[in-house]
């Protein structure tokens, strides 16, 4: 059973496994790719990506490194 979890800029639920998650430690946001990194996840869905940035979804961190992990996801 996959469990539910909403993106954080458009509330649509989706299965963990179809959404991105990231993490913040430190004020540095990484991309979680096996989603079991010890701490607090934010769940973005692939349409929003390229709205982190506007939406300010980690105003506290690096937008151009969350930029150079969109891309990482993407290829
Ligand atoms: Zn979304």
């Amino acid at each position: 059973m996959i469990s539910m979890r909403m993106c954080k800029i458009c509330r649509k639920r989706s299965p963990k496994n179809e959404l991105l998650r990231f993490i913040i430690k430190d004020n540095v946001v990484s991309f979680d790719k096996s989603q079991k990194a010890q701490a607090r996840g934010t769940y973005i869905c692939e349409d929003c990506l390229p709205l982190v940035s506007k939406r300010k979804v980690f105003k506290n961190c690096d937008i151009k490194q969350i930029t150079e992990m969109t891309v990482k996801v993407e290829y």
